[in-house]
């Protein structure tokens, strides 16, 4: 072959660069999309409780001389918006705190057992109240290199869903397992179960699946996604199994030597 025959024309060369530069513009129109979605959805909801509140301290100051009882209805009203609005803030601030770089993450050799148990110790209170019974199966002894705090708010807001989602009733098994690589911890729930075409968006920020259902229990719509950060972090992975009308499992699997 002469130099020529094997030589890549240099229109080729613009082609291959415009090509480039086409999709480096399309990336970046995709994030710029989704940064725009999320500031939007942001305002969105942490707008809603604070109309609530406005048109609840409005209809009070219209009513001219109400009777205490129906100040006092109003102001638990109120009061419950704010909680709302706090929820949201605490939601996004953690988020945010996860989607800075891994390099945040503090990792320590942990007992996983002993930080289970702490979990749900502290969220016992909130199952008695749904009268959910929580189960806590650890079949081994676990320690592994892990950032305690991430780790317990993504376990934690998994177990917390499953006991609001749940029925009257219900039950919550979480379990501890590991082999010679990783860790898992199975949290499995008696309730409402998830719809199928539903599954694949849960961890998407903001989502929930039935929106009028999802805020009379009340959520913000951001517990996975910050559940599913903070596992990324740890280099894990999340998954559910749910069937609708029966239940929901999600199955955490992290590794048992931290790698940054
Ligand atoms: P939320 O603050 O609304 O609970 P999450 O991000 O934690 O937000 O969950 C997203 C949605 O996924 C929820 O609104 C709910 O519809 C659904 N979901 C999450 N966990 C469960 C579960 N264990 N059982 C049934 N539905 C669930």
């Amino acid at each position: 072959f002469s130099e020529e025959d094997i030589s890549i024309p240099d229109y080729t060369e613009t082609q291959l660069l415009a090509e480039a530069y086409n999709q480096m513009l399309v990336r970046m129109k995709a994030l710029d999309d989704s940064r725009q979605e999320f500031v939007s959805n942001v305002s969105h909801e942490l707008k809603t409780p604070i109309t609530s509140m406005k048109v609840l301290a409005d209809s009070l100051l219209m009513q001219g001389d109400a009777p205490v009882e129906l100040y006092k209805e109003f102001m638990a009203d109120i009061a419950e918006e704010i909680d709302r609005e706090n929820k949201i803030i605490n939601d996004l601030l953690s988020l945010v705190k996860m989607d800075k770089k891994a390099a945040d993450i503090k990792v320590e050799e942990k007992n996983i057992n002993e930080l289970l148990e702490l979990i749900v110790k502290r969220l016992r209170p909130i199952a008695d109240q749904h009268e959910v019974e929580l189960i806590l199966e650890t079949f081994k002894p676990v320690t592994a290199q892990v950032d305690e705090t991430k780790l317990s708010l993504a376990i934690s807001n998994l177990i917390e869903n499953a006991v609001k989602y749940n029925k009257e009733d219900g039950w919550v098994r979480i379990s501890l397992n590991s082999d010679h690589k990783y860790f898992y911890v199975k949290v499995e729930d008696s309730g409402l179960g998830i719809p199928e075409e539903d599954q694949e968006h849960i961890f998407e920020r903001f989502y929930r699946v039935d929106k009028s259902h999802s805020r009379e229990i009340g959520g913000t719509g951001l517990g996975l996604a910050i559940t599913r950060s903070a596992i990324l972090m740890h280099r894990g992975a999340v998954k559910v199994y749910s069937k609708e009308g029966e239940g929901t499992t999600f199955t955490v699997r992290i590794p048992l030597s931290y790698t940054p």
